[in-house]
């Protein structure tokens, strides 16, 4: 339907429908290694790869599962921050027929079990110093292969041989994992596997790429279940979208962890369908990468707020020579206006919103990169991708304007939760899926996020979007970063609460900051509470984890 209010924002050069390549999603790699072989597709603390390099070990990781006996459809979980191996473990399970489970290398030993049960991997990649914890778990899953790897594996001499030093001062720990039996070293695996993959026949709309674990903040995490073709077109958008990006020019840089399927569509697969070259970030660290933002000089920049945000407040980041970047996407949580002006402004780039979940593969809307961009919306939806405002709970339209259920349609929408049949019926109706976000659609086809429809705070009987709250918090000149939560309160229901990181060096006292906001927010939405932190607890995409900080609440009060 071409008659939707948001096409008339769209530039020349960006389709509103296209055809999408039904194949596998491995066949992006096997492009790339075909008509960019010499060019460089990872850059890794110093080290780098091509793609006919990382072509050949991917089909060397295949063919090495299928001598361990991985047959279609199996299982291969990945437990790696962003490295050469996260990529071609990635693209080598998907080529020898597997399905890939993202796993954080963050996760708890119990996390890690209800993963490997739930998916019912029966393999695992993980970093060395996370082999104890998979050992621990292993007894308890259908885990029978575990594929062991280091850092150092791809480190340029000398750094290879003075990583462990640093690996033994900051976590303590050495693991020298043994290649025999059921644990294999990335780098004998690599000496012995043959590289002839047994290619196997695939029905893209059909047949699954990944799990993708959500709902960790939120609830139990539960599988998303994408396929080859949900992945082909979203990444396909993603290049309609960035039509100014030109293929195997462009350098990517790779914080956004790859695990996340956020940063796994946005840089991984988009930078692999373009052979482009990806600067990778296994750790976010703000002095490091302002310096390799210096010296690679990446033109494309994905991120999260909390990322830009956290780059912003170091104290010498005009020292820096950031003018490389070209465009950012910004995703996975609201983009203060503040951060995206004072980002611009120091990178002399564009900085657009947009917006996406697990469920999506992730982005289905956003902002123009090139054109007209709208600073405090999520922009508007991307080619063959239809959304709705939908009154809460039903399929009924909402007037334009007015708050409701996001939805959203489209060929990168899940096939449903693995093996979650009714939670899959509650969030699949009729095609659209319901996104649990609030939001509006104006006039003019734009879309607006209010919050999660779980966020909002019941003060009093008013309704209260933390967002709002938090947008008048960070034009504060001195406030860094802040959230905002409803916490348990036996009169009002609930009750506004502020959490608030100072910049360095800034001071500001509780009656100053209320006096502030009374100035700037009706009173029903004034903060009673306000806690300053050193830092705010956040997941690997850098989202700020709000429940936990209610829950923390409740647990107080419980033992008051
Ligand atoms: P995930 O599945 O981890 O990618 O999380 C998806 C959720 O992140 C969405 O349902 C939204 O609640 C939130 N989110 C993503 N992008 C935005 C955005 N631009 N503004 C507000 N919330 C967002």
């Amino acid at each position: 339907d071409l008659t939707k209010p948001w096409f008339k924002h769209y530039p020349e050069e960006v389709p509103k429908t296209m055809e999408y390549d039904n194949r596998p999603l491995h066949g992006l790699l096997m492009d790339a290694a075909e008509n960019y072989p010499d060019k460089v597709a990872i850059h890794f603390m110093g080290k780098e790869l091509t793609y006919q390099e990382v072509y050949d070990s991917a089909k060397k990781f295949a063919s090495y599962l299928q001598g361990l006996g991985l047959e279609k459809g199996d299982r291969v979980a990945i437990m790696l921050p962003n490295s050469p191996q996260s990529v071609i473990s990635y693209y080598g399970a998907l080529l020898a027929g597997g399905i890939v489970v993202q796993t954080n290398p963050l996760y708890t030993e119990r996390e890690l079990e209800y993963q490997m049960k739930d998916s019912g991997a029966k393999f695992l990649v993980c970093l060395d110093i996370l082999l104890p914890r998979a050992n621990n778990v292993k007894g308890e899953t259908n885990l029978e292969h575990l594929i062991v790897t280091g850092i150092k594996d791809y480190l340029p001499f000398p750094k290879n041989l003075v990583y462990p030093f640093i690996q033994k001062r900051e976590y303590n720990m050495v693991v020298k994992p043994e290649h025999a039996g059921d644990t294999h070293v990335w780098t004998k695996m690599l000496e012995e596997a043959s590289g002839n993959v047994t290619m196997h026949e695939f029905d893209p709309e059909e047949d699954l790429a990944l799990l993708q674990y959500t709902g960790g903040t939120t609830g139990y995490p539960k599988g998303v279940m994408l396929t080859h073709h949900n992945l082909v077109s979203n990444t396909q958008m993603s290049k309609a979208w960035i039509y100014k990006a030109e293929y195997g020019k462009e350098t990517v840089l790779g914080i956004l962890p790859f695990f996340h399927v956020y940063g796994m569509t946005a840089v991984m697969n988009l930078s692999i369908m373009m052979a482009q070259k990806m600067v990778l970030v296994p750790k976010f660290d703000v002095d490091t990468v302002l310096k390799l933002i210096e010296k690679e000089k990446p033109t494309l920049f994905p991120g999260a707020p909390t990322i830009y945000i956290g780059l912003l407040n170091h104290p010498k980041i005009q020292k820096y020579d950031l003018s490389s970047i070209e465009a950012c996407l910004s995703g996975s949580a609201p983009l203060p206006v503040e951060v995206q002006q004072n980002f611009e402004k120091v990178t002399g780039g564009k900085l657009v919103e947009g917006y996406g979940l697990t469920e999506s593969s992730p982005v289905t809307h956003s902002n123009l990169i090139y054109d007209d961009r709208r600073a405090g919306t999520i922009g508007i939806p991307w080619p063959d991708t239809d959304s709705k405002i939908f009154k809460p709970d039903t399929l009924e339209e909402m007037p334009v304007g007015e708050v409701g259920e996001v939805a959203v349609k489209g060929p990168q929408i899940m096939k449903g939760y693995w093996n979650r049949p009714e939670e899959t019926e509650n969030t699949l109706k009729d095609g659209w899926l319901l996104t649990g976000d609030m939001g509006y659609m104006n006039e003019d086809g734009y879309f607006y996020i209010v919050d999660r429809k779980k966020d909002m705070i019941i003060a009093g009987g008013f309704n209260i979007y933390p967002r709002e709250v938090e947008e008048v918090l960070y034009e504060h000149e001195a406030i860094a970063e802040t959230v905002v939560a409803g916490i348990p309160d036996p009169y009002r229901g609930e009750t506004v609460k502020a959490y608030i990181v100072l910049k360095d060096g800034a001071q500001l006292t509780e009656e100053e900051l209320d006096q502030y906001c009374r100035e700037n927010l009706a009173a029903f939405k004034v903060p009673k509470l306000y806690e300053f932190r050193e830092e705010l607890p956040k997941t690997a995409v850098g989202k700020i984890l709000r429940r936990k900080l209610v829950d923390e609440e409740k647990e107080k009060m419980e033992q008051e």
